[in-house]
């Protein structure tokens, strides 16, 4: 089993050095990731400018790959040659805040995730539900570990991906595992118009953080209630209930 390790907040995030460490349990693994913070970057790919790989020293010691692209290139890098040896599973994380419901559009680590899913990869995607500061990936790095050893068993169907959120809890407190559906977020965006030097009017989307609608059997409610939440996902997202609709349609 080789595991690709990637992420959203740069090469020197402890998520990804946590992760990388209860991976390579599982089996060899190659990390390359963004060389700076790309949350909420979303789905990703740079065209118009070139793309660099640095070699990079995690804070153990051990050696990965940086690249000035986005955390979805940093994947399709990886797969286009980057890396060598053919990699069967790529995991995404560990994001220090949630990535649930809507969110996964928008998460350069849920993205980076479906990235190796179209490559063909097994992908999983792992968010800690912190609030920044505190965040302790222990519990979260080994859940994983445990997750990755058991898919590589199983298998996905292919073009599918597992959204992981972990509570920001010792395992003691943790309510146990439910399968999920992305749930629904609430947004509490707000415009900042600040004025440059220049007169000119530029923008914040700044706000509260998002809450969410904690309906039962979604990734929102999970966590609400100290579970680890998997949510499947695939990347068809085609509306089927609205296509059969459509067709009825007198064109
Ligand atoms: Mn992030």
């Amino acid at each position: 089993m080789h595991i690709l390790v990637t992420n959203d907040d740069g090469i020197g995030a402890p998520g990804l050095l946590a992760l990388k460490q209860a991976l390579s349990q599982v089996g060899k693994v190659t990390v390359l990731a963004p060389s700076h913070n790309w949350s909420a970057s979303g789905h990703v790919k740079t065209m118009h400018k070139p793309l660099r790989v640095e070699p990079a020293r995690l804070a153990d010691g051990t050696m990965a790959l940086a690249t000035n692209g986005a955390p979805s290139d940093a994947v399709a890098l990886a797969f286009l040659g980057i890396v060598e040896e053919p990699i069967d599973m790529v995991v995404s994380g560990i994001n220090p805040t949630a990535n649930l419901g809507h969110d996964v559009t928008y998460s350069g680590t849920v993205t980076a995730a479906m990235e190796g899913a179209i490559a063909g990869a097994l992908a999983i995607a792992v968010s800690l539900d912190g609030q920044g500061g505190d965040a302790d990936y222990t519990f979260a790095a080994q859940f994983t570990a445990r997750l990755a050893q058991r898919i590589a068993q199983e298998g996905l169907p292919p073009y599918t991906l597992l959204n992981v959120n972990v509570p920001n809890a010792p395992e003691e407190e943790i309510a146990g595992v439910l399968i999920t559906r992305q749930g629904l977020r609430i947004y509490r965006d707000q415009l900042v118009r600040r004025v440059d030097p220049r007169g000119k009017p530029y923008y914040w989307i700044g706000g509260d953080r998002p809450t969410g609608v904690p309906e039962e059997g979604t990734d929102i409610w999970a966590l609400a209630h100290n579970y680890v939440s998997i949510t499947p996902l695939q990347l068809d997202l085609t509306a089927y209930d609205l296509m059969n609709r459509l067709r009825e349609w007198d064109w």
